[in-house]
């Protein structure tokens, strides 16, 4: 039909009762010709004055039915479609979407016809901007969380956290690369997730930098409170930035991941892969900043302030703090027979040696070319004494080869601790340690000697 206006219910009425008047107007030949009844009782002014009034009056009433019908529906449409929009412009500003939620508002649809088609329509339409303000506040979140930290395993473990809550995945892990290996920094709910590394889809994950879906995963299990299952489904999803891998985040769940899930992950990844690669930056320099690069201990910078920080704790809890100073033995000699590269070889095997006879919490350090720190938060003198001799064997029974050759060396190792040596500075600690080192040195090197105040 062609619109006579720009409203609906006007063009009805033209219609309704244009048409009404054109059927009164031909009724008269219509009586004529097909029912018959005489010319001079038809083609008169009263009869077409009836006719077109009867067709007049049938319009009208058409026309009033129809809108009595269909107005006031559309009219209900139209006022809840107002009202959402009020209130979803009002959501956008306040941040506060509780009064927007699809089932708040939602059209009601009481009809199967188009009026029905246009509600549910909106309420879709409803529906898909609540998801939309979702995602991008939960991008948003995402973003903001994860950029306000720099710690690579606590970054890792944040967002492993919210991406199971946004994904609904039970279980995850989050694998950073370095130097081609991926190695585990946050994981949850999985069995033996660091087998995972060598999976066939992590790798092609890797390869093609393109998400992976797989259903009934043969390789991950889920760890449940009783039980272990296998999940319905997995996601792998790559993590880059500007071209280079960064690692992979692996999440499995029991049910089949929402259809939305993979694109939502597309746009998780890359402020993951932001957050990530600044936590590798960050780690990076913190590795530079602390650590000896040749043996990968804690450089003299580094190991001072631990040591103050470990001296200060003792003192504070009344324990025990040993400290050792180590130095090779005619090391010089070393390097001048066999070389340099020979030389940085005993200084990396002297630490190994030294590395596993140490617990946990105690720490060594190089201190200078070929001395070393060793802490032992909580050794006694004695204690001290002790490790300072197994460490002094251990060394005596290390070998380098260089060819055909064996080469044997030495240490010798000066001991002190607090609180049996009385100081009030933990560099105090080293001064002893280093006379106690030289007094081992006279006596002859390869020995151990405890600092007598
Ligand atoms: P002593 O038994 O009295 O300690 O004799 P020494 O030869 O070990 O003593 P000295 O302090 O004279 O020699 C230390 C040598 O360590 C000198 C220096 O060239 C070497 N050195 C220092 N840093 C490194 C390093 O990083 N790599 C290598 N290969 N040698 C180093
Ligand atoms: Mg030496
Ligand atoms: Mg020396």
């Amino acid at each position: 039909m062609p619109r006579l206006t720009t409203k609906l219910f006007t063009d009805l009425a033209i219609w309704m009762i244009g048409l009404g008047l054109l059927i009164g107007a031909c009724f008269p030949f219509f009586a004529f010709h097909l029912v018959g009844i005489q010319a001079e009782e038809v083609f008169t002014l009263m009869f077409w004055v009836a006719t077109m009034t009867a067709g007049l009056i049938a319009g009208l009433i058409n026309y009033t039915l129809a809108r009595w019908v269909v107005r006031p529906r559309l009219q209900m449409l139209a006022k809840h479609t107002y009202i959402v929009e009020k209130t979803i412009r009002e959501a956008s500003f306040t941040g506060d979407w509780s009064t927007c939620t699809p089932e708040k508002c939602r059209v009601y649809v009481d009809s199967n016809d188009e009026i029905g088609e246009s509600a549910n329509a909106f309420n879709d339409l409803v529906e898909t901007l609540f998801r939309a303000h979702e995602i991008e506040v939960a991008v948003n979140d995402f973003s903001k969380t994860l950029s306000s930290q720099l710690e690579l395993n606590a970054l890792s473990k944040q967002a492993l956290e919210l991406l199971l809550q946004y994904t609904g995945a039970m279980g995850g892990v989050v694998f950073t690369e370095a130097a081609g290996e991926l190695i585990i920094s946050a994981y949850h709910g999985l069995r033996d997730p660091q087998n995972l590394s060598n999976s066939d889809h992590i790798r092609r994950a890797m390869q093609t930098n393109q998400c992976q879906r797989v259903k009934f995963p043969p390789d991950i299990r889920i760890e449940a409170i009783l039980v272990d299952f296998r999940p319905q489904e997995i996601l792998v999803v790559p993590i880059e930035f500007k071209n280079a891998p960064l690692g992979i985040i692996v999440l499995a769940t029991h049910q089949e991941f929402h259809p939305d899930t993979s694109r939502l992950l597309e746009l998780f990844r890359r402020s993951f892969g932001l957050a990530l690669n600044n936590a590798l930056a960050h780690d990076h320099l913190q590795r530079m900043a602390t650590l000896d690069p040749l043996t990968g201990i804690y450089n003299r910078r580094f190991g001072l302030t631990r040591l103050r920080e470990e001296f200060n704790r003792a003192v504070r809890a009344q324990t025990s703090l040993g400290v050792l100073m180590m130095d090779i033995d005619h090391f010089k000699a070393i390097n001048d027979t066999y070389g340099h590269l020979v030389g940085d070889r005993v200084l990396a095997r002297v630490t190994d040696t030294v590395k596993r006879s140490l617990r946990e919490g105690d720490f060594l350090v190089r201190y200078g070319g070929e001395e070393f720190l060793i802490v032992l938060p909580g050794a006694s003198a004695a204690n001290s004494h002790q490790l300072a001799e197994r460490v002094r064997r251990l060394i005596t029974e290390t070998l380098v080869k260089d060819g055909e050759q064996l080469i044997k060396f030495s240490a010798s190792l000066g001991v002190t601790a607090h609180p049996e040596d009385q100081v009030d500075y933990e560099l105090d600690l080293i001064k002893h340690a280093d006379t106690a080192l030289y007094a081992a040195k006279r006596q002859g090197r390869n020995q151990v000697m405890l600092f007598k105040p």
